[in-house]
């Protein structure tokens, strides 16, 4: 039987004492274990707050892996290099990391930093929640990994790793369960060593207590654990019922020639600033070839996004169209900042070119 918080009492851990047992083994674990990430090595706030948010809502691996991080510092070092940049540039840097406002609010933040702070990344948690993008996570983020001091945070991993060491009953994305995740985490965070605790206790949700293998032998806490003592680490954390994807068709042209490609601009504000393949309606598509097809997810729909080549229709339209432009068609660095799925899109004909040429 899980266990809900009201047990938690009972037991001898969290007293002061245990707590610091806990603190110590996990740091240890960590300082032997941890992993050297590009913004481990470094305690500039701007930097922190740069990784921070390109993580939000991408995997570390995909953010290692096209080194997203260092080719952003490099182009935009400090807040006064990101202040002042056009945003189709900032744009461009963050592409394919997806979720643009991050981006958006990225550069606000540079522009807050600049404008009322002199170019000085503030240093008081109330300063630095207040930037935009930022919540009470990145703050705390901000504030041990970059000031050393005592910051409180609770992403996914620390979640589901606090949600296992008592057992929580409770969903941990229900508002009671994110009130009670929170207030143990404020609980088990050490006022003197938060950046290497803040550090361990995530690194320890990617690596071992993971969302479908706790590996319970090697957790360095696991004498502290309740799901482990009850042998229910794999049911926890517990969730609300998540709503089924919405299926949705979008159709789009390619409208390639004499190595151009005709892009329109996105409407709305998440996605103002980036240029896309121009949306036909089914109607449209009856008499075009299909080049191919593909499925992509964002937010609550799963999108099968389905290319078509245009047909004479279509070229006509594009001639006449206000919303559109031609880029000449290179690499696709040389295009302007576009959504995934159309880069994607725009790759994959490359490719299919290229292997028929
Ligand atoms: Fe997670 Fe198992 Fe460690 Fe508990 S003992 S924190 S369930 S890995």
């Amino acid at each position: 039987m899980m266990e809900g918080e009201g047990t938690f009492f009972s037991r001898s851990f969290p007293d002061s004492a245990s707590v610091v047992r806990f603190q110590d083994a996990l740091i240890e674990w960590f300082c032997a274990n941890g992993k050297d990430y590009p913004w481990r090595r470094t305690s500039d706030p701007y930097a922190i707050l740069v990784s921070e948010l390109m993580l939000q809502q991408t995997q570390i691996a995909a953010v290692l892996e096209k080194k997203y991080f260092e080719r952003w510092m490099r182009r935009f070092p400090t807040p006064g290099a990101l202040a002042t940049a056009e945003e189709s540039a900032v744009l461009k840097a963050w592409e394919g990391l997806g979720y643009y406002n991050r981006a958006r609010n990225l550069q606000k933040a540079a522009r807050t930093i600049c404008d009322e702070f002199q170019g000085e990344f503030p240093g008081s948690y109330e300063a630095i929640l207040a930037l935009p993008g930022v919540g009470r996570y990145t703050a705390g983020a901000v504030l041990s990994f970059a000031f050393g001091r005592r910051g409180v945070i609770v992403d996914g991993n620390v979640s589901r790793v606090i949600s296992r060491l008592l057992a929580f009953s409770t969903p941990i994305d229900s508002s009671s369960g994110i009130k009670a995740v929170w207030d143990y985490a404020n609980r088990l965070t050490p006022d003197d060593r938060a950046r290497h605790y803040n550090s361990a206790i995530m690194e320890l949700g990617q690596r071992v207590c993971t969302k479908s293998h706790p590996n319970c032998m090697i957790c360095p806490v696991s004498e502290w654990c309740s799901a482990k003592k009850q042998g229910i680490s794999d049911i926890l954390p517990q969730k609300k019922t998540k709503q089924a994807p919405v299926e949705r068709v979008e159709r789009v042209i390619l409208p390639i020639r004499e190595r151009k490609i005709f892009l329109t601009q996105e409407s709305g504000t998440r996605r103002k600033g980036l240029w896309r393949l121009p949306e036909i309606s089914e109607e449209e598509a009856e008499d075009l070839e299909e080049l191919f097809r593909f499925k992509y997810a964002i937010t609550r729909y799963r999108v099968t996004l389905i290319v078509h080549a245009p047909g004479p229709l279509q070229a006509e339209m594009l001639e006449n169209s206000g919303g559109g432009k031609w880029f000449r068609i290179g690499s696709l660095d040389e295009l302007p900042p576009l959504g995934s799925p159309y880069r994607k899109a725009i790759s994959q004909h490359q490719c299919t070119s290229e292997l028929s040429d």
